[in-house]
């Protein structure tokens, strides 16, 4: 049985120049632990190259080459500029992106979007109706993507279909200001799984399922949806993603990360350092840090020289003008914050705004005294995993946003707070930072602990599970026998699969 993973973009990014195409694989926990398991399977792979124009012949045959080397199939699926920016731009970033992270404000609710979204949407189908075979599993990712399930079931295909959202999904009082409310959810009901990153993402779901759709019988005791309109019957669960940690750990402890490692640290010599890494995007609550640490700073002088906050910020969508407005806020409250605290030989925020490296990343993970990492609303965050995972003495500290999607898993043993409270926060650094040796390792041990059981193949091997895709077994029906556990720390990631 193969696997057909389809995603917005490919596993390769591809750029146009002068002298022919670049290739260019992505990293990321996805390609991580789907790679492996389509390479296995002799799956493909179907996305955006990361191109604009319809024309996309040269692009197949570089992708075959590709294609080779990884061990499965890559098929493109060609965008023109109007589709990036009404599919792309607009209806993903502009409408699901805010909205799903309950920013509604944000949302630039245009109906043309919505028309190249169902253009695209037709688009990626064919792709996948001209390459699929009756015994493929069709894994959808990810929220630009919502609807293809449908447009793949009215044109007749009758294969196993599962679908993993890595956004939040929003309660109903939100997601009912979406004009198109009934279609997405409806579209999403056409797969056999849909998977969701907490528990609570399920809850929205089905309480939005019910309100809309009275038709569809919500049976949370048996666990079943049934979806009169489609007929089909839907199994829902929580799955939420992991990190590849022995990768991670394993590159952290090495020599080339050690030595980096020391190098920052002869650089800021007998300082706490408080680690914040970013994406820019308004949902990361970079603004309300900020103004968080400047309150430490007030309140507590005994933090003054003492600590350094080391602020990452990985340029994203700088297109979007409310990119460009969070980043001129961003560089305003460093300079007024470092304007206010600055004194010779201690400067208390350091802002990189770039994209590192993977092997400075993971020496700034491991050196960092304390991860800062506080987003308004996050379906995961991967940060704070992948910061556990680089913290091979065992001596962080992670203070943590109790609305990421990984406070489920690592509330326990991290500091949560809630990012809108400044005074909260504030705290929360103070403690974190008096903290000794001895008080973080028990802690971190077991947030090590966890990131590693729960990682990205356990996840990939669950949703595959859950969906009755075995290696032994093959096909079979949506498992209503989800990996039962009784150790507390993996009831977030098995006990809620809803069939
Ligand atoms: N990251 C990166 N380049 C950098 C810094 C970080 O690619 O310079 C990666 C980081 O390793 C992590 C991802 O960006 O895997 C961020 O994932 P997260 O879930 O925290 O947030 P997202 O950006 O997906 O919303």
């Amino acid at each position: 049985m193969r696997i057909i993973a389809v995603s917005n973009r490919l596993p390769v990014a591809v750029e146009r120049e002068e002298t022919g195409l670049r290739l260019t694989p992505a990293s990321g926990g996805l390609v991580t632990a789907l790679g492996p398991v389509l390479a296995r399977r002799g799956g493909m792979w179907i996305g955006w190259p990361g191109t604009v124009g319809t024309d996309v012949r040269d692009i197949e045959t570089e992708l075959r080459l590709q294609s080779q080397a990884l061990g499965f199939e890559l098929k493109p699926v060609p965008m023109s500029k109007e589709d990036v920016e009404g599919f792309y731009q607009g209806f993903s970033n502009e409408i699901i992106w805010p909205l799903f992270h309950d920013l509604q404000s944000r949302c630039n609710f245009v109906p043309d979007y919505w028309t190249r979204y169902i253009a695209i949407r037709h688009a990626f189908a064919d792709v996948v109706l001209e390459h699929v075979r009756p015994e493929d599993f069709v894994w959808v990712q990810d929220y630009h993507l919502m609807g293809m399930g449908r447009r793949l079931r009215e044109r007749g295909l009758g294969n196993l279909m599962g679908f993993f959202l890595h956004i939040p999904f929003p309660p109903p009082d939100i997601f009912f200001k979406l004009p198109w409310r009934n279609d997405v959810l409806e579209g999403l009901l056409h797969h056999d799984l849909i998977g969701f990153q907490t528990p609570h993402d399920v809850e929205n779901f089905l309480d939005c399922v019910a309100r809309l759709l009275p038709a569809a019988k919500v049976r949370r005791r048996q666990r079943v949806i049934e979806c009169d309109a489609s007929r089909r019957r839907c199994a829902i669960g929580a799955f939420p993603i992991g990190i590849d940690f022995e990768q991670y750990a394993k590159a952290a402890a090495g020599p080339e990360v050690t030595a980096r490692t020391q190098a920052l640290r002869a650089d800021m010599p007998n300082q706490q350092i408080i680690l914040g890494v970013d994406r820019l995007d308004y949902t990361k609550g970079i603004p309300y840090r900020l103004r968080a640490f400047q309150r430490a700073l007030r309140r507590y002088p005994e933090l003054h020289r003492a600590v350094t906050l080391l602020q990452v910020v990985v340029p994203s969508r700088e297109a979007v003008p409310q990119y460009q407005d969070l980043k001129a806020e961003i560089e305003r409250l460093v300079t007024q914050i470092n304007g206010e605290f600055t004194q010779p030989g201690w400067v208390p925020i350091h802002h990189v705004f770039r994209s590192l490296e993977w092997l400075e990343l993971l020496a700034y993970y491991r050196v960092a005294d304390v991860a800062l990492v506080t987003p308004l609303k996050d379906g995961m965050n991967l940060v704070a995993k992948e910061y556990c995972a680089c913290q091979v003495e065992g001596n962080g500290v992670l203070i943590l946003s109790e609305f990421a999607g990984a406070a489920v898993q690592l509330h326990r043993d991290a500091i949560v707070v809630n990012p809108y409270d400044l005074e909260g926060t504030a705290e929360a650094i103070r403690r974190a930072v008096a903290m000794t040796p001895g008080q973080r390792r028990a802690p971190m041990n077991r947030l090590r602990g966890l990131v590693r059981r729960q990682d990205v193949h356990a996840w990939a091997k669950r949703f595959l599970a859950a969906c009755g895709v075995r290696e032994e077994c093959g096909q079979g029906a949506p498992s209503d026998a989800a990996p039962e556990s009784h150790r507390e720390d993996d009831q977030e990631l098995s006990g809620h699969v809803h069939t």
